[in-house]
């Protein structure tokens, strides 16, 4: 059985790992341009994430999951209730990171939270355009949530504190409008990285490209600032899709080399 929630601290700030669909073994060549293939030792377990944060007295998710009752379920381990969650900040909108949003009548998992999303992202999600691409399943999902989001929602255009400590910033790339989050605390920043790497080795070589990501180019520009004001800041970095629990430092060895050193903080 795999661990459902992994709790750790960080100064002031308590936080949860919580796992919202099991592992997938993928092999990192299947993310590689190919001059970067790796011969072997490839294959690694691909997480799928998202994170509960208790940061000055609020109660923070950092995406919602692919369902509405895995991570209900796993903040009620920590007495933590859907009603309790005051703000949800979205990085982008792959199911896996918003299908836990919404339960099944179309009404909010986290019914007292303020929703935080980036606007590029926001404009893209609620054209008819996007709607008409996908297929009926999606298009019926995401109908449903951006009819939801239309009033109770924050919508960000440019790095800011949005809340006390609490700043967005812009990281498209990875899908258009993607954005992470970076929490103030008493010692070094809390960083949520969010899906701008999918492997330590993306944040160690950040000019490597994932063509998995929607647009590479710019995800690689935007992967060279995240890890460079990483490594200064020294932050705590968290991420949805490394290894569980997807928590590190990066250090900066040269330009465009980086070495991450995973960590596991128990509570
Ligand atoms: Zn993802």
């Amino acid at each position: 059985m795999e661990e459902q929630i992994h709790r750790f601290r960080h100064h002031d700030i308590e936080g949860a790992v919580i796992r919202v669909m099991d592992d997938e073994i993928l092999s990192l060549n299947e993310f590689l341009a190919e001059e970067h293939h790796l011969d072997d030792g490839d294959e690694y377990e691909f997480a799928y994430t998202c994170c509960y944060l208790k940061h000055r007295g609020r109660h923070v998710l950092i995406d919602a999951g692919f369902d509405p009752d895995t991570t209900p379920g796993a903040l009620e381990s920590i007495d933590v209730s859907p009603e309790d969650v005051e703000l949800v900040l979205l990085t982008h909108a792959d199911r896996d990171h918003v299908a836990g949003l919404l339960m099944a009548d179309g009404s909010f998992t986290y019914p007292n939270a303020q929703h935080v999303i980036g606007k590029e992202l926001w404009d893209n999600l609620s054209d008819p355009a996007t709607l008409e691409a996908l297929d009926n399943e999606r298009g019926a999902f995401y109908r449903k949530l951006v009819k939801a989001f239309d009033e109770p929602m924050q919508v960000c255009k440019k790095e800011d504190e949005i809340f006390d400590g609490i700043r967005f910033i812009p990281s498209s790339g990875h899908r258009i409008g993607h954005a992470v989050y970076e929490f103030a605390s008493e010692g070094a920043p809390l960083l949520h990285t969010g899906d701008a790497f999918f492997h330590p080795d993306f944040a160690e070589h950040p000019d490597w490209t994932n063509i998995a990501d929607s647009i590479p180019d710019q995800a690689v520009e935007s992967r060279k600032v995240l890890v460079a004001r990483a490594a200064k800041s020294n932050a705590l970095v968290l991420s949805s899709h490394i290894p569980f629990p997807g928590i590190g430092r990066l250090k900066k060895i040269d330009d465009l080399l980086y070495h991450w050193t995973p960590i596991e903080i128990e509570l």
